[in-house]
């Protein structure tokens, strides 16, 4: 069984999908793996390491394509080159599924299996391929130092011959995996850290981090949902976790937002007037920019000025990481693909939750609900059959 690895297209990408240690990992199992040239170079990786690790460099990016069984990838497969998948020739990466599922039809149409990383269920047994975990500790992380970098204070309490520093005040929105690394490293540089988040039980965690747990009466709503995420709430619930947010934004030399709800918009949570109360030089890192923004006026992928503050909004940060941010993808990816691969060959157990959790479509049609509803109907049909079956 042959595997082949990509350089990524997307504007702006550095990483790669597999390191040459993940390589010698699956070449041990059994598969033949084919790199095109320059693929890891941004990540820390040669094709001379690729080549020790085993792999063949294949210049031929067509013929990749058309005769690899497996392509793990970053980003997804750009259309031109789906259009040189053969059937059943299984992609894994961030496909976006429910952000961009036109961008897949192509691949779901040539009989591709498609699997999601950002799908992989958030079980235990499952921690070790959570990509989307590892991405957002990189994220977080890196939004602090671009802030760090662009605020024109300083983070640590100073007390010198010339005079006390204060420290900075960060406020962090969302206290998911990325809002919590975002604490961590404000803290390590000696910020003063507090955090809002609608669920309560992200509160014993940010304490933990030496921060401070902004609470608001939400009137008891339910905010979670089964899979430990954050619901959509209502305009109302909005409305007061906003009214908390511009009384802090005031005091507040940084924010950083992170706040999303899987599947929708981000919420709202920065109104303009919150924005213009900051005193001039402040920064606001909106790392919910992909999915739209947490500020009123985040221009996504754009960085601007407004009222003298800084409002940054990148849209891939883990890019500009690009050695570490490989590194915990590649080891993510390939436990996720262990679990496809036995044996040396292809054993695609639907009835395994993290398979089936993560198939975004198979022989031509859809096997994810949400998805599913998301394509044109004759590409949806194997989503009632597949329900069927399991039950
Ligand atoms: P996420 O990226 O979907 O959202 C980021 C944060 O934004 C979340 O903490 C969410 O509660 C918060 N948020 C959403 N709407 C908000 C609003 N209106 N106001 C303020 N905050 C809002 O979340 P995530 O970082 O992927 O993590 C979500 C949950 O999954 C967490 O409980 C996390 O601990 C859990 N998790 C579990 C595992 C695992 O068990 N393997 C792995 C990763 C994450």
């Amino acid at each position: 069984m042959r595997l082949a690895i990509l350089k990524e297209t997307a504007n702006g990408e550095t990483r790669v999908a597999l390191l040459p240690d993940a390589v010698k990992t699956l070449i041990s199992r059994g598969l033949e793996v084919a790199v095109e040239p320059g693929c890891g170079a941004e990540a820390g990786a040669s094709d001379e390491d690729f080549a020790g690790a085993g792999a063949q460099l294949r210049p031929n990016r067509a013929e990749l394509l058309a005769t690899a069984d497996v392509i793990p990838v970053v980003n997804g497969v750009a259309p031109a080159d789906q259009e040189r998948l053969s059937e059943g020739t299984v992609i894994a990466g961030f496909l976006r599924p429910l952000d961009e599922p036109e961008r897949l039809q192509n691949a779901i149409a040539r009989g591709a299996t498609l699997f999601a990383m950002e799908l992989v269920p958030r079980i235990t047994r499952a921690q070790a391929m959570d990509a989307l975990s590892s991405m957002a500790t990189v994220s977080g992380y890196k939004a602090v130092l671009l802030a760090a970098a662009t605020l024109p204070r300083m983070f640590p309490l100073l007390m010198t011959a010339a005079g006390t520093v204060p420290p900075a005040r960060v406020l962090v929105l969302g206290a998911g995996v990325a809002g919590l690394q975002a604490i961590a490293t404000a803290r390590r540089l000696g910020a003063v850290v507090e955090s809002y988040d609608v669920r309560a039980a992200a509160g014993e965690q940010v304490k933990s981090l030496g921060a401070k747990f902004l609470e608001v009466d939400l009137g008891g709503i339910q905010t979670e949902d089964q899979g430990g995420y954050a619901r959509e709430l209502t305009e109302e619930a909005l409305e007061r976790g906003r009214e908390l947010i511009t009384k802090t934004a005031r005091t507040s030399d940084v924010i950083i937002t992170t706040a999303l709800v899987p599947g929708k918009r981000a919420p709202l949570l920065i109104c303009r007037a919150a924005v213009e109360s900051m005193r001039g030089g402040s920064v606001i890192v909106d790392l919910a920019a992909p999915a739209g923004g947490n500020c009123e006026l985040t221009q996504p992928g754009h960085d601007i000025i407004h009222h003298g503050v800084h409002l940054l909004a990148p849209l891939n940060l883990p890019a500009t990481v690009p050695v570490h941010a490989s590194q915990l993808y590649s080891r993510n990816m390939v436990n996720f693909l262990q679990l496809l691969i036995k044996k040396g060959e292809l054993n695609l157990d639907m009835n395994d939750p993290i398979i089936r959790g993560a198939c975004v479509a198979r022989g031509g049609e859809a096997m994810n609900e949400r998805v599913a509803a998301l394509l044109p109907p004759q590409q949806a049909r194997a989503v009632v059959c597949e329900q069927r079956r399991i039950s």
